[in-house]
């Protein structure tokens, strides 16, 4: 399978980092999304990110004219059709996903591979609403997607051997990493990840400690290089606690349940960074512990 064009739906905070990544590498990448302020937007961001790999001497002036240069941006889903590769980077819901994939499939090529970026829906399920579950993956990105190294690759149940060596093979020539996940609910990294955020919340919730000693005891115990509450509030907690509903109601185990003081953050409307409150205040010069 000889992957040289990729089309990417949803040009938001992923699939404009998935555009960068792929065009760097010497794909031609046509991006897709129903708002064309996301595409500019997209484009802007894109140019932007270039620009700071150029100025720090990672990628060459040249090298960020040519990756701008293979991106093209369109509002018409079908314009994908004739891609080697689809990447679904779009809102996560679930009823969004399948509505694109219906939308596109009567224009897409027999041969190309779907992916689906998602952080926690079913990819046996998405691959079995289509027309080649075989052919359908889960690729998963990290954020922020030009930085983290790794992208998990999550086979359905029915994905071929052909399609999983493609796959390989294109995260090998992003220069990243790829780990290999079965589909269970929320992958690796988010399945342990997310649970060890929320043991931290309950260290909060139950007065072991604060949000300072918290963080420090993590950082300083474990070598990590942020604290849990800090990474919880730059992740958002709303995305931390659909996270834990997801494990809590697909393994349907008690050790899943979501902590009732990260609920009330969220109820709150005190997500983290994006609203400027979560476990830090950060309206401020330096940020402020809440608790
Ligand atoms: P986002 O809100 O930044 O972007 C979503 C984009 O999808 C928006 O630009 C929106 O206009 C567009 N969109 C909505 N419906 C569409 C449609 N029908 N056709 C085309 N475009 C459409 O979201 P995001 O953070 O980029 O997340 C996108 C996907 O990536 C989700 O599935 C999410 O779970 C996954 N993901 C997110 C992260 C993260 O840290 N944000 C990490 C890994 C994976």
């Amino acid at each position: 399978m000889d992957i040289r064009t990729v089309g990417i739906v949803g040009a938001g905070q992923m699939g404009n980092g998935i555009a960068h990544v792929f065009a760097l590498a010497g794909y031609e990448v046509l991006l897709n999304d129903i708002s064309e302020e996301s595409l500019n937007q997209a484009r802007s961001t894109i140019d932007r990110n270039l620009e700071r790999q150029a100025s720090r001497g990672k990628i060459s002036a040249e090298e960020k004219a040519a990756a701008l240069g293979r991106i093209r941006t369109t509002l018409r889903l079908a314009d994908l059709g004739p891609t080697d590769l689809v990447i679904e980077a779009a809102t996560e819901r679930e009823t969004v996903k399948q509505a694109i994939f219906e939308d596109l499939l009567p224009h897409l090529k027999p041969t190309t591979i779907l992916t689906s970026n998602t952080s926690s829906i079913s990819i046996t399920r998405l691959a079995s609403r289509t027309d080649r579950p075989e052919k359908f993956m889960g690729f998963h990105f990290m954020n922020p997607v030009p930085v983290m190294q790794l992208v998990e690759l999550i086979r359905g149940i029915a994905t071929d051997q052909p399609t999983y060596e493609a796959m390989l093979a294109v995260v090998a020539k992003l220069g990243k990493t790829a780990a290999s996940a079965e589909d269970f609910p929320a992958f690796i990294v988010n399945r342990i990840l997310i649970p060890m955020i929320n043991e931290a919340v309950y260290t909060l919730y139950e007065g072991v400690g604060n949000v300072r000693s918290i963080d420090e005891a993590l950082k300083l115990g474990a070598n990590h290089p942020m604290g849990p509450l800090e990474l919880a509030d730059f992740i958002g907690l709303d995305t931390c606690l659909a996270i834990m509903n997801v494990l809590y109601d697909g393994l349907a185990d008690t050790k899943y349940r979501p902590c009732p003081l990260l609920t009330k953050y969220v109820e709150a409307g005190w997500l983290g960074r994006k609203t400027e409150r979560g476990f830090y205040d950060y309206r401020g010069e330096v940020p402020v512990p809440t608790r």
